[in-house]
């Protein structure tokens, strides 16, 4: 190779390697959805774009459960409620998602779930905050409380997610955080694929409140990473409810794409 040419590629590739160093200084890695290299300074390791990306829940969708009931249809003054919801079916009051548990969403909610990832976290709690505060009739709480893992789910994980992201709603919120309120007192069976039976099953009285918690009266706003039945919301707001709450609301990063009740409209139920 002639000498200034590798003297050019030397240069050239210092430079690179300075660039590198530097945003490595700051931006450890790439995206960790799609790969891109991360230029802006936020902590999130997911780019805006991806960000931007997560799949939003339906317009039309149920007036307390918020699952997707596209085949259904309102007059004006009629409030939309799926078949579940008219049967009463969940102990909680209302149930909202950010987004669907689909695409790059899951990706996200795998990385908090996995890696314990605070600064996403935080990300979502301020997503859930925003939605909170549109809503704030029928958002309104007074404490917010994360549902819990199984004591020695949450020893061998290390923390809860759903703390993650419970804590800084609670604080942008400006309402207390009760991380200690709900224990699971029952682990979640060992099997990895539930079937929509022995989901409802395996959380059925898997939840209570812990002895001499202060829950009498209060509106409690519990908080998951991913709403799948139902069943899990509905525990836990049954054993708030048998406590003394006054209503529990349920807000989630995700949901399960597909309604996984029985249909009833399929003749499946
Ligand atoms: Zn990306
Ligand atoms: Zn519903």
């Amino acid at each position: 190779m002639p000498a200034a040419a590798s003297e050019r590629r030397g240069v050239r590739g210092w430079l690179v390697e300075a660039s590198d160093a530097v945003v490595s200084v700051f931006f450890p890695a790439g995206c960790r959805i799609c790969d891109k290299l991360l230029t802006g300074a936020s902590r999130v390791p997911i780019c805006s774009e991806c960000l931007d990306s997560f799949p939003a829940p339906p317009d039309k969708k149920c007036e307390v459960c918020g699952q997707s009931i596209a085949c259904m249809t309102s007059t004006e003054d009629q409030a939309l409620v799926c078949r579940a919801c008219q049967q009463k079916m969940y102990a909680f009051e209302r149930a909202r998602s950010y987004g669907i548990y689909e695409g790059p969403l899951v990706q996200a909610i795998l990385l908090l779930k996995w890696e314990r990832m605070e600064p996403l976290g935080a990300w979502f709690a301020g997503r859930l905050a925003e939605m909170a505060l549109r809503e704030s009739q029928s958002m309104a709480a007074d404490i917010v409380v994360p549902v819990p893992l199984h004591r020695d789910r949450e020893r061998s994980r290390g923390y809860n997610q759903a703390g993650l992201i419970s804590k800084p709603l609670a604080r942008e919120l400006g309402l207390p955080h009760k991380a200690v309120l709900l224990i699971r007192t029952r682990p979640r069976p060992p099997k990895q694929v539930l079937t929509l039976e022995e989901r409802w099953e395996s959380v059925r009285g898997a939840f209570a409140t812990r002895p001499g918690s202060q829950v009498d009266k209060k509106r409690v706003l519990l908080v998951d990473d991913v709403m799948t039945t139902g069943a899990t919301l509905d525990a836990c707001a049954r054993a708030l409810l048998e406590s003394g709450a006054k209503s529990v609301l349920g807000l989630t990063i995700a949901r399960a794409a597909r309604n996984t009740l029985p249909d009833p409209d399929s003749g499946n139920l």
